[in-house]
C-alpha cells in the first residue's frame, strides 16, 4: 500500500487535530528559539498567536483541501465500480436474452413439426400405413431432439448453478473410453467409420465422477462421427504425464469437416454451432461441448480443439491426477 493510500485512510478529523497538534509543538520549539533571540522585541504572546496564525490556518486548509480530494477520488472509484457494474449487467441481460431466443427457437422447432404432423394423422385417418409410418418416424425423432434438449439445458443448468451432484471415486481413463464405446460403438458401424485406440497402459488411476466423464468421451466421439464422412476415421490416444502437475491426456482425432478458425473457441459455448450446421441437417443441440468443458473444468482439468478445415479435427483434454480445491479429491 502506498503513502496516499494510508493517508486516504485516516480520517480528516484526525488530520485536523494532527496538524493542530503538531503546528502547536512546533510554534511552541519557534517561539522558545525566537524568544531567545528576540527577548524584550516582542512580547512573548504575540510571537505565539502570530505562529500559530501562521501554521495552523494554512494546516486547516490544506486538511481540508485534502479531504475534498479525498472525497473526489473516492467518490469518482465508486462511479467507475459503478459504470463497470453497469457494463457487466448489460452484457449478462444481452446473453440471457440471446439464450431465451435460441431455446425457444430450438423448442419451437420440433414441437411445431410434432404438432403438424399430428395434425395430419388426425385429420387423414385414411392415410396410407407407410405414409403414416414415415410421419411417426419423424415425430418419434423430433420428440428425442426435445428430450434431449431438455436433458442437456437441464444439466447445463444444474453445472452452472453447482446444484449437480457428483460422484467421485478413483478411476481408469482407459475404463471411462471403453464404457463410452459400449454404449456407441454401433454408431462406427452404421457409419462404416474406422476406429483406432493408442492407451499407453498401465495409466495411473484419478478421481472423477465416472458417468459425467463417459458424457464428455462420448458426445466428443458422437460429434467425431457425425462430422466426418463414410469410410473416415476416429483415433483415441490416453497418455499419462508424468511430473509435479501429472496428468491424464486425451485426444480424440477425425478425418472430419474441420472447424473454421473463427470458431473453434467458441464451439465450446452455448448453442454455438459453426457454419450453417443450425439449419443444416445434421443433428444436435450445440450444447453437448458446453458441458462437456464444465465437466472437464470441474475436474480441474482444460479441453481444447485444434482443426483444419477439410481436413479433421482434435479434441484435448486433460484431466489432474491430484483432484483440485473445489473439484474432486480423496476427501470428496
Ligand atoms: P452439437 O454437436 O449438438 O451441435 P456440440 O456442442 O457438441 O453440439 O458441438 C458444437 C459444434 O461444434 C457443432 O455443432 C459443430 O459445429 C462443431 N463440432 C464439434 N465437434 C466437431 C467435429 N469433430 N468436427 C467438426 N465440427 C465439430
Amino acid at each position: 500500500m502506498d503513502i496516499l493510500d494510508k493517508l486516504k485512510r485516516i480520517s480528516p478529523w484526525h488530520y485536523i487535530w494532527i496538524s493542530v497538534i503538531f503546528s502547536e509543538l512546533i510554534t511552541a520549539v519557534l517561539s522558545i528559539v525566537q524568544g531567545k533571540l528576540w527577548w524584550g522585541g516582542v512580547s512573548r504572546e504575540t510571537l505565539i498567536i502570530g505562529m500559530v496564525d501562521a501554521l495552523v490556518v494554512p494546516l486547516i486548509v490544506a486538511t481540508i483541501v485534502i479531504y475534498f480530494i479525498k472525497q473526489a477520488t473516492e467518490l469518482q472509484r465508486i462511479n467507475e465500480q459503478l459504470q463497470e457494474a453497469n457494463r457487466k449487467l448489460q452484457s449478462m441481460d444481452k446473453m440471457k436474452s440471446d439464450l431465451v431466443s435460441v431455446v425457444s427457437h430450438e423448442l419451437r422447432t420440433p414441437l411445431t413439426t410434432i404438432k403438424a404432423f399430428v395434425e395430419l394423422l388426425l385429420m387423414k385417418t385414411s392415410m396410407p400405413d407407410q405414409q403414416k409410418a414415415k410421419l411417426l418416424g419423424t415425430i418419434n425423432i423430433e420428440a428425442n431432439r426435445l428430450t434431449r434438449l431438455i436433458a442437456d439445458l437441464l444439466d447445463l443448468a444444474r453445472i452452472e448453478a453447482g446444484s449437480m451432484r457428483w460422484r467421485t471415486e478413483p478411476l481408469h481413463i482407459e475404463e471411462i473410453i471403453r464404457a463410452s464405446l459400449a454404449s456407441i460403438g454401433p454408431l462406427f458401424e452404421n457409419s462404416r467409420i474406422r476406429l483406432t485406440k493408442d492407451i499407453e497402459l498401465p495409466l495411473p488411476a484419478f478421481y472423477g465422477d465416472a458417468d459425467r466423464l463417459i458424457q464428455v468421451v462420448t458426445n466428443i466421439l458422437t460429434n467425431a462421427i457425425k462430422f466426418s464422412p463414410a469410410g473416415g476415421l476416429v483415433h483415441i490416444t490416453a497418455r499419462h504425464e508424468p511430473g509435479p502437475g501429472g496428468r491424464i491426456v486425451v485426444a480424440i482425432s477425425d478425418t472430419g469437416s474441420g472447424i473454421a478458425p473463427e470458431d473453434i473457441d467458441q464451439i465450446f459455448e452455448k448453442f454455438h454451432r459453426s457454419g450453417d450446421q443450425l439449419t443444416s441437417s445434421i443433428d444436435g443441440t450445440g450444447l453437448g461441448l458446453a458441458i462437456s468443458r464444465q465437466i472437464v473444468e470441474y475436474h480441474g482439468g482444460r479441453i481444447w480443439a485444434t482443426s483444419e478445415r477439410g481436413k479433421g479435427s482434435v479434441f484435448t483434454f486433460t484431466l489432474p491426477l491430484a483432484g483440485k480445491a473445489g473439484g474432486p479429491g480423496p476427501g470428496r
